[in-house]
């Protein structure tokens, strides 16, 4: 069913608690986290607690939860104090863009100059 957690998805099993990750805020809804290969000073993963293959699935499936994603990616980049200098918040969306993990899911990229930056 729609949203239902998957037993293959990699961030499914970081909302379980099955496999460890730094997170640095969640809510009831979201969960947010360090990307483990970070490509710039701020990288963290911003994900819905429920499980979407890619945001725009998301965002037609549970309206309520990518709204809450793209406020949790605002409060990661003022508490990451990268919010006056500017961030970027990406969501890669199938193979070709550079999706690799197939759970929605916003980089929040800050704490340099980003606009030479694709993540
Ligand atoms: P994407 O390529 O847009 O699907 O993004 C997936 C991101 O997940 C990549 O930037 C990876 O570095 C990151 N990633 C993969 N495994 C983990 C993990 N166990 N903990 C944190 N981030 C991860
Ligand atoms: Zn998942």
């Amino acid at each position: 069913m729609a949203g239902e957690p998957q037993a293959d998805c990699l961030f499914c099993k970081i909302v379980a608690g099955e496999i460890p990750a730094t997170i640095v805020r969640e809510t009831d809804t979201t969960l947010a986290f360090r990307d483990i290969n970070p490509q710039a000073p701020t990288h963290v993963l911003v994900i819905p607690r429920v499980h979407y293959p890619d945001a725009a699935s998301l965002a037609a499936g549970d309206p309520g939860a990518a709204a809450d994603v793209l406020r949790e990616a605002g409060k990661v980049a003022s508490q990451e104090q990268v919010n006056e200098s500017g961030y970027r918040i990406i969501f890669n969306s199938g193979p070709g863009a550079g999706q690799t993990v197939f759970h929605a899911h916003a980089h929040v990229l800050g704490g340099q100059d980003l606009r030479r930056l694709v993540a």
